[in-house]
C-alpha cells in the first residue's frame, strides 16, 4: 500500500503530540506518561457517558418522502 505515509515498524524516537517530548515508541502517539494521563481522562469520560442516560427522541419528525402526496 503506497499511501504516502511512511510507516516505521521498528521502535524509533517519536515526538509526543501532547507534550512534544521525545520518547521511544513503536508507533506515533503520546508518550507513556501522557498515555496514562489520557487513560485516566478517557476513563473518567467513558464512565460519565455510561452514566448519562440516553433519552430517545419522542417527537420524531416523519421524513419528507413519507409525507409527500403523490
Ligand atoms: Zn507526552
Amino acid at each position: 500500500m503506497e499511501d504516502g505515509l511512511p510507516i516505521t515498524l521498528a521502535p524509533t524516537s517519536s515526538t509526543c503530540p501532547r507534550c512534544h517530548a521525545l520518547h521511544n515508541a513503536r508507533f506515533y502517539g503520546p508518550c507513556e506518561q501522557c498515555r496514562s494521563q489520557l487513560k485516566e481522562t478517557m476513563g473518567a469520560t467513558a464512565r460519565h457517558i455510561e452514566v448519562a442516560e440516553y433519552v430517545p427522541k419522542m417527537n420524531v419528525t416523519p421524513n419528507a418522502v413519507a409525507t409527500k402526496d403523490d
